[in-house]
């Protein structure tokens, strides 16, 4: 089944196309599920911490608007569409995220960690660091993260290794390692998924595809299970890399993905139907 578990809309205020543009684009490339996870709004953190993230993205009071259209939108598709958000996770509001989360009809609730609260808020790509500094800081806040138990799944933790480059070997690659590992083994302890997205394999920075190869790795080794998506901004950007991404996954036996109605998690077959016969050629 081919399902798209990361989409954005206008209400980011930086994607651009409208709701049903991104709905006919799945359909036509003959997805079966989507769910949109839009930039939450972050009411659930004291407003002088809000104040020193260096976007805001979707406001507030368009919570209910976007939740509207995004239903609305699939009552006239055949494409099953669900509803979810993307929400930062920042260490110490737990409790403020779980309530605001319960309180909302969400199929999907997607933690994320653009911001890093050691380095002033600042997003991941744009930080200048030693780089096992911050792969270290980032997958420690991406544990934490997980080990909340306040999401379904954890999105595009390759952000890090986009941002500065791997090391290659020695005690420092290994201690890296060991802490994505962390992060991996936490999501088996947890039941929780983490996500493939696919704007990985655009690889940007210093992102690579034998370091993405090693977290595929890792997924299939503790058999955590995944969400795929393309994290889409735009309405060609949908399903982005699957087929290489797809072929990837099924060579390291990941054959199975997740989806979510009402924070229910079910999995279903990944890529088409026709996808695990190709695979191993
Ligand atoms: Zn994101
Ligand atoms: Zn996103």
């Amino acid at each position: 089944m081919l399902v798209d578990y990361h989409l954005h809309t206008v209400y980011s205020r930086h994607a651009v196309g409208s709701i049903e543009a991104y709905l006919a684009r799945a359909k036509a490339l003959e997805m079966e599920e989507v769910c949109f996870a839009e930039h939450s709004p972050r009411p659930f953190l004291p407003e002088k911490v809000q104040e020193t993230i260096p976007y805001k993205w979707m406001r507030d009071h368009e919570l209910e608007g976007y939740l509207t259209d995004v239903a609305e939108a699939a009552k006239k598709t055949p494409i099953r569409v669900r509803r979810g958000l993307e929400v930062d996770y920042f260490p110490g509001y737990d409790e403020a995220v779980g309530e605001f989360l319960t309180g909302l009809p969400l199929d999907f609730a997607l933690g994320t960690v653009h911001f890093m609260p050691s380095h002033d808020m600042q997003y991941i790509t744009l930080i200048e660091e030693a780089p096992v500094t911050l792969l270290l800081e980032y997958f420690e806040y991406a544990r934490q993260a997980v080990e909340s138990g306040l999401f379904d799944s954890l999105a595009h933790i390759h952000l890090v290794w986009q941002a500065v480059p791997w090391p290659e070997g020695g005690s420092e690659e290994l201690a890296v390692e060991e802490a994505l590992a962390e992060v991996v083994a936490a999501a088996r302890a947890q039941d929780m998924c983490l996500e493939i997205n696919t704007r990985a394999f655009n690889f940007e920075g210093f992102g690579s595809r034998e370091v993405y190869q090693k977290y595929i790795s890792l997924l299939a080794d503790y058999g955590v299970p995944i969400t795929l998506g393309s994290d889409a901004h735009a309405v060609d950007q949908i399903g982005r890399n699957y087929p290489e991404i797809i072929r990837e996954l099924h060579h390291h036996g990941i054959h199975e993905v997740a989806v979510f109605e009402k924070r229910e998690r079910r999995m279903v077959p990944l890529g088409r139907k026709t996808t695990k016969v190709a695979v191993g050629r």
